[in-house]
């Protein structure tokens, strides 16, 4: 019997050293935030990999993969919503990848797919799957919100030919994504060569795409609350946001029908809406004398048996009423016009608000010598081709916000 005891006592002791060791690997290895492999194993595994591509002369391919505007999403819907978009990105690259595909966190909200045995040819079909489906999935914040993200893609195969180390395939990546970013991000681009670049074609529907970009615009605007919102106290501010998000709404649909399936036009929507929304969540806020990012005041307690309040900006009575109501004829009031309710009278000075707010935009953009206004037609030609909005567009842009 101490013969077995012994025994089974140091079985139990290799056993938990056993799961203790591999725990420990596991955590040396993994990226705690994403699930991902970190990036000192991807510097091992790399190496490795591009000994076997130099040995064997086997396809070997790297994806590179950024966050566009992720620095926006921190700043306007906090860290932790970012943290979170971090992580179901992740999830969607490992559930794209295929099984020669292993996707590490590199740095930051930088990831990277390793295919072994892979062409850049079929790399950048499997970086262009992945880009849809980012491109194509609803990302909220804790309060419910539709967040803009999409992100850009770098690909790039190691040539034995020029390229001596992981290195070299990595700084080809890079550059390969630096184009993406340039020509208005939420795009595949391939290293072809000593500084060729070729920028893939976006598949998939593209009206998908563009509707779920201006899904910004709807429900779910950051301009105007929440999926299920917490009632903005001030009826003013409210009604503001409800018919500035019907503006954008009406803007969304009009674009949506020009983009149909064209994916240069996609391209450039994409582009101005994302300027646009940025633009205006910060211009509103600010003026709205909100910080972006921060929690809106609570609310007023309401009366128990007052029934909840729904969304403002489903009441909000449309932007022409008030002006209707003052064309009406003054000398001859109609005898059964009913008094205006408080709602009403709400309603029409959060519009007269709104055109103020509006008013005070054109002037302060007119006196603007970067103004995003208007496009010249250098510019105009550029956005359509799909290319980067041009350095005095970005500069304005980045003032602007
Ligand atoms: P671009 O489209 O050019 O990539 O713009 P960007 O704002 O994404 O680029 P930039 O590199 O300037 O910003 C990256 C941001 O990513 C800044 C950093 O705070 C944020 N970030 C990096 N790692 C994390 C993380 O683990 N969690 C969160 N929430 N943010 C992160
Ligand atoms: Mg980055
Ligand atoms: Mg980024």
């Amino acid at each position: 019997m101490p013969a077995y005891e012994q025994a089974v006592g140091q079985l139990v002791r290799m056993v938990s050293l056993g799961l203790k060791t591999a725990s420990m690997w596991d955590r040396a290895i993994k990226d705690e935030k994403t699930g991902l492999y970190n990036a000192n194993h991807y510097q091992d595994q790399m190496k490795r990999q591009v000994a076997i591509a130099q040995r064997t002369g086997a396809p070997l391919s790297l994806i590179m993969m950024d966050i566009d505007k992720f620095k926006h999403i921190n700043d306007t819907y906090g860290h932790l919503a970012g943290d979170t978009v971090l992580a179901e990105v992740s999830a969607i690259l490992k559930r794209e990848a295929r099984e020669s595909d292993t996707p590490y966190r590199y740095g930051g909200e930088e990831l990277c797919i390793v295919c072994c045995g892979t062409s850049e040819e079929d790399a950048a079909k499997a970086a262009e799957r992945m880009r849809h489906k980012i491109a194509c999935t609803e990302f909220h914040d804790d309060r419910g919100r539709l967040l803009p993200i999409s992100a850009s893609f770098g690909v790039a195969e190691f040539d034995p030919a020029h390229m001596h180390s992981e290195k070299d395939l990595k700084e080809a990546c890079d550059r390969a994504l630096y184009v993406a970013k340039e020509n208005g991000r939420n795009l595949v681009v391939v290293h072809a060569g000593s500084e060729q670049f070729h920028k893939l074609e976006r598949s998939g529907d593209a009206n998908k795409e563009v509707k779920r970009r201006l899904g910004l615009a709807g429900d779910n605007s950051p301009l105007d609350g929440d999926r299920d919102p917490a009632p903005i106290a001030d009826e003013k501010q409210a009604s503001a946001r409800a018919l500035l998000g019907e503006s954008i709404d009406k803007l969304a649909t009009g674009l949506a029908e020009v983009v149909g399936s064209d994916s240069d036009r996609a391209r450039v929507v994409d582009t101005v809406v994302r300027e646009a929304a940025e633009f205006l969540t910060r211009n509103l806020s600010a003026r709205l004398g909100e910080e972006p990012g921060l929690k809106r005041a609570a609310p007023e307690p309401e009366p128990a048996d007052k029934p909840k309040r729904k969304r403002a900006r489903r009441k909000t009575p449309p932007m022409e009423q008030p002006a209707q109501a003052e064309g009406a004829p003054a000398a001859a009031p109609k005898p059964k016009r009913r008094r205006k309710s408080k709602k009403e009278q709400q309603a029409e000075e959060a519009a007269a608000a709104l055109k103020k707010l509006q008013a005070e935009e054109d002037a302060q953009l007119s006196a603007d010598s970067d103004r995003l206004d208007y496009l010249t037609d250098d510019e105009g030609e550029q956005l359509a081709r799909g290319e980067a909005p041009s350095k005095r567009l970005r500069k304005a842009a980045r003032k602007s916000a």
